[in-house]
């Protein structure tokens, strides 16, 4: 029996897991097959406080993971495939094996979101990503492609710009959701190239198991086009985890987390961390902090329950 299981070993699960394992509660962290959510899978981190040249995302979550362990926090890898969140103790099932909490921390995150063309899921891993740090390599001297108009599509765009001889943006809209300073980048990169008002309509070749291009309409013209690509990067955005939860833990329509004010779910001794639940701030810092709250409400239940 657990005192709290931490689901997520990203920014959020992590810090949740420093501050439980200091409260002496032995956090046991499933840390999901993906280990150390977005953070690993980004480059230099320039706005985490106290690191004023910056910190590469998977150095600084696995700096939390140490600080952790450090303290008593223990990690098992794998997914959660089932919860029972309806009895208490509650049940998590991790890979086919069940385990006991008396509380528990949900900091599972929320993974990309793709387009949901036909073509591009055929190619995933043959040309398309959603993770420009773990495959911008393969296309050193190639012809890539971004998708999305927000903080991530730019941050690929720019990081892709190490690789490819040329890299083009594509956005449905004329409009950015991204942050001045990226767009800004994006903008005074020489590399890149902007194509706004301008949809994906499918992704070629699935029937040579390859990416060799990309069929393009502009709405505003209606202009259709096929362009050559060899990298097809998707920056659209994430859909929080939380399918297991489904039935028990309140969610909004897209599946986040519905808060209950601090970082407390419908479930009493059920709490929410991170991007889980978060779909305005998403950051680093956010994460860590609700990894913090979690915690100490945890500790706090626990203590009410005379554990
Ligand atoms: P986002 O801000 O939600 O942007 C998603 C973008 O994808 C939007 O431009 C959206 O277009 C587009 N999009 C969504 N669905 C689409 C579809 N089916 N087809 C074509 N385009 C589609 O997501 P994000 O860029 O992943 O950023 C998420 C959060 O993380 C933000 O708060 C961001 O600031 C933060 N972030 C920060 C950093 C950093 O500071 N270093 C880096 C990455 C992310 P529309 O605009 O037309 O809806």
């Amino acid at each position: 029996m657990r005192n709290v299981l931490i689901i997520g070993s990203g920014c959020a699960g992590n810090t949740a897991a420093v501050y439980a394992a200091r409260a002496n509660l032995r956090p046991l962290v499933v840390a999901g097959k993906h280990a150390g959510g977005q953070l690993s899978m980004t480059t230099l981190v320039e706005n985490f406080p106290g690191f004023p040249e910056g910190i590469n995302g998977p150095e600084l979550v696995e700096n939390i993971k140490k600080q952790a362990q450090n303290f008593g926090a223990e990690y098992i890898h794998g997914d959660v495939i089932d919860t029972d969140l309806l009895n208490h103790p509650f049940r998590i099932n991790v890979e086919g094996e069940w385990i006991e909490t008396r509380t528990l921390i949900i900091a599972s995150g929320a993974s990309a979101r793709w387009l949901g063309l036909d073509s591009e899921q055929k190619l995933i891993g043959h040309g398309v990503s959603s993770c420009a740090t773990c495959d911008g390599f393969f296309y050193r001297g190639k012809k890539i492609k971004v998708v999305g108009g927000g903080d991530s599509a730019m941050e690929e765009a720019n990081f892709l710009t190490r690789f490819g001889s040329e890299v083009a943006l594509v956005h449905r809209r004329d409009q950015f959701r991204a942050s001045k300073i990226m767009l800004d980048r994006v903008k005074h990169n020489p590399k890149i190239k902007m194509l706004t008002s301008t949809v994906v309509e499918e992704v070629l070749d699935p029937s040579q198991h390859t990416v060799t291009g990309v069929r393009l309409r502009n709405l505003t013209t209606g202009a259709a086009w096929e362009q050559e690509v060899d990298g097809f990067f998707v920056a659209i955005g994430h859909i929080p985890n939380t399918a297991v939860f489904k039935g028990q833990i309140d969610t909004d329509p897209d599946g986040y987390i519905l808060s209950k004010g601090g970082a407390r779910t419908n479930i009493p001794g059920v709490f929410h961390a991170g991007d889980v639940q978060d779909r305005l701030y998403r950051q680093a810092i956010t994460a860590a902090g609700a990894g913090c709250m979690a915690a100490m409400e945890a500790e706090r239940y626990l203590e009410a329950e005379g554990h």
